[in-house]
């Protein structure tokens, strides 16, 4: 896929905070229920807290309990790869302009989609509703 936004390791590092370079460009997980939003119900945008591209709504956004915000679905659409890490098949959330790991989509969400986008709060920033 083409990104509309590359950097260098370098420029992400001083660009990022420790804790978002660790989850956006080394795949990293925070650990559950310690995130900024998992709780919230604010209106707003979720963007990327990498290049800020508009990712998911808090009108998607529901409370799964697992410790990380979720969402039914992404705004627009998002990247989607088939990760094998750690022992297990999941399908890993990437940035699409900026090729930021998000998090991960599975298949026990509510309805209408049935979907469940586990995202962690650091991936991303609300910007709320005027
Ligand atoms: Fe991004």
């Amino acid at each position: 896929m083409k990104r509309k936004v590359v950097k260098s390791e370098e420029e992400w590092k001083r660009e990022l905070s420790e804790d978002e370079y660790r989850v956006l460009r080394k795949k990293g997980t925070e650990a559950p229920f310690t995130g900024k939003y998992h709780r919230s119900k604010d209106q707003g945008s979720y963007v990327c807290a990498g290049c800020g591209k508009v990712l998911f709504s808090s009108e998607d956004k529901f409370d799964s309990g697992c410790g990380w915000p979720s969402f039914t679905k992404p705004t627009e659409e998002v990247e989607e790869q088939r990760d094998l890490g750690h022992g297990m098949v999941r399908t890993e959330v990437l940035c699409p302009d900026c090729g930021g790991h998000l998090g991960h989509v599975f298949n026990d969400g509510p309805a209408p989609t049935g979907q469940r986008y586990c995202i962690n709060s650091v991936s991303i920033k609300l910007k709320p509703k005027e």
